[in-house]
């Protein structure tokens, strides 16, 4: 049989270099597409790597030409609330702009096979509400409307052109490959484990913790937390759901459990024995008090099992990406 292609956008990023390792396990050939605006040219190591960025559609004609992809996994994106508070036409451009062109490239390309990577950020606050695929969406800013906009803009799409799009609403991702291979590294870093870890590492003077004064169980934010290994194995899985006809479809991803920022603590201080020197801040702009994924579909459609995404696993695996080489580089 003939090796399948898959264009990965934004595959030199944290979510999309372990999504183009779980591809290539599963046998097909990743093709990383990725301005390196945010990704690492050394994250692309399970397939070929296209420079270029979206809003060239030339550049877009010639790499589905080459590659003839069966189906793309889109993950570039910018994706900072802050940023997208203070300037919400990039987020605009960049990403809804950004997919359309793509969308547009492959459908021309008779590549009619979408992944998308969307967010929670979609459903904006409904605090104590465990969200899933039927809760109404209602997104604070621009970084969410624009995911928005893209999953609407796959659904025009998919009535007017045959596109099949599976979206994934993802909630707080964590960990690294436990190979080591690749890992999570931004530049600059805004997420709870990789700054905590850092501090505890003495790479940073402390971790703030951004309010104290929340309603929940001990006054800081609450979040569900997913293991990276296991967010891209269901977009393995989602990929296949598409090669089998089975049409378009949206999944949350979380565990349907949720952790406070406290408790991420106290669980860093347990596996790797080591203090976490905090410093108890103000809120940060724009959070919401709780984020808890139903993920019953996943489960049951995709027979998805997120087997790592335990608080200690994610965190260990984690720690061991920080301590490596490929993390200190
Ligand atoms: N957080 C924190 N200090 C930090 C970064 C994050 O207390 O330096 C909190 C943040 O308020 C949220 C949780 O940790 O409740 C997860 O934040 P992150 O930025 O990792 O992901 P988000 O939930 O914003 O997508």
């Amino acid at each position: 049989m003939t090796e399948r292609h898959v264009l990965v956008t934004g595959g030199a990023g944290y979510i999309g270099s372990h999504a183009c390792k779980a591809l290539r396990a599963a046998g097909y050939l990743p093709v990383t597409f990725d301005n390196l605006a945010t990704g690492w040219r050394d994250a692309v190591k399970f397939g070929p790597f296209e420079e270029g960025d979206l809003a060239d559609r030339t550049r877009l004609d010639a790499v589905f030409a080459r590659w003839r992809p069966v189906a793309v996994m889109h993950f570039a994106a910018i994706s900072l609330v802050g940023d997208a508070m203070r300037d919400p036409g990039s987020y605009w451009r960049v990403n809804v702009l950004g997919a359309l062109n793509l969308i547009e490239a492959a459908l021309a390309a008779e590549c009619r096979d979408f992944v998308f990577s969307s967010t929670c950020a979609t459903y904006g606050d409904q605090d104590g509400v465990v969200l899933d695929e039927d809760t109404p969406q209602a997104p604070l800013n621009a970084y969410g409307k624009s995911k928005m906009a893209i999953e609407q803009m796959l659904g025009d799409f998919g009535a007017s052109h045959g596109l099949n799009a599976v979206i994934f609403r993802y909630f707080n991702v964590a960990g690294a490959d436990p190979d080591g291979e690749v890992g999570e590294f931004h530049r600059p870093e805004t997420h709870l484990i990789p700054l905590m870890l850092d501090a505890i590492d003495g790479k940073r003077p402390a971790l703030t913790v951004f309010g104290t004064d929340y309603p929940t169980r001990d006054g800081t934010c609450l979040r569900d937390y997913v293991h990276v290994t296991d967010l891209v194995d269901a977009h393995v899985a989602g990929l296949k759901w598409l090669e089998a006809g089975r049409g378009s479809r949206v999944f949350c991803l979380g565990t349907g459990r949720g952790f406070t920022v406290r408790e991420v603590i106290e669980q860093s201080r347990a596996v790797t024995n080591r203090e976490v020197p905090v410093i108890w801040g103000d809120r940060r702009d724009g959070d919401a008090v709780a984020l808890v994924s139903g993920s019953e579909r996943a489960r049951r459609d995709l027979g998805w099992q997120p087997g790592r995404s335990d608080m200690a696993t994610m965190i260990a695996d984690a720690w061991r990406w920080h301590q490596s080489g490929n993390y200190n580089r």
